[in-house]
């Protein structure tokens, strides 16, 4: 439910485009959970960059999908017909969950793009008898995190994930 949670894609490489212009991409009709997504994908210069060289060996499938779409965006605005096609969204006007959709396409692109947003956590049970512990070793490409209301009124991605590693 994206009204109570956030999903921090774990990047640093967000490009700040301050040359450039941005442009949106249409609502089909209720699409706007994916729009989010690829978004923040494209301003992502390292997972553009391999999704682009990707494309060049690949045919019609995600990575060309959004290697068309993010060279589209750079000069105008953009529709999301062909990777809602690729995706197999046909109820455009149904809302659906955007980490759902970030997983799936982290999970159909190139592992070289996926990876950029790879992450691993690591779930430890620890025995409090003899204080031994296993680990479970989980992948993640995002992260859902409690909004948490900050002192001044804005919430906190930060305390977000001071929550979520408690
Ligand atoms: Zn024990």
């Amino acid at each position: 439910n994206n009204r109570y949670l956030i999903s921090v894609l774990l990047t640093t490489n967000f490009d700040n485009f301050l040359y450039m212009k941005y442009y949106g991409l249409r609502n089909q009709g209720a699409t706007c959970y994916l729009n989010s997504i690829l978004q923040a994908l494209f301003m992502t210069r390292e997972f553009r960059e391999a999704v682009k060289s990707c494309s060049k060996h690949h045919k019609d499938d995600i990575n060309v999908q959004l290697n068309t779409l993010f060279e589209s965006l750079k000069k105008k605005t953009s529709e999301t017909t062909e990777v809602t096609k690729t995706l197999r969204i046909e109820k455009v006007y149904e809302q659906q969950d955007a980490g759902q959709y970030l997983e799936k396409i982290l999970s159909d692109v190139s592992d070289e793009a996926s990876k950029v947003f790879k992450g691993e956590l690591i779930h430890r049970t620890v025995c409090d008898q003899c204080g031994s512990h296993t680990d479970d070793e989980v992948p993640f490409f995002f992260l859902s995190l409690p909004l948490m209301d900050s002192s001044n009124g804005n919430y906190s991605v930060e305390d977000g994930i001071q929550a979520f590693l408690k």
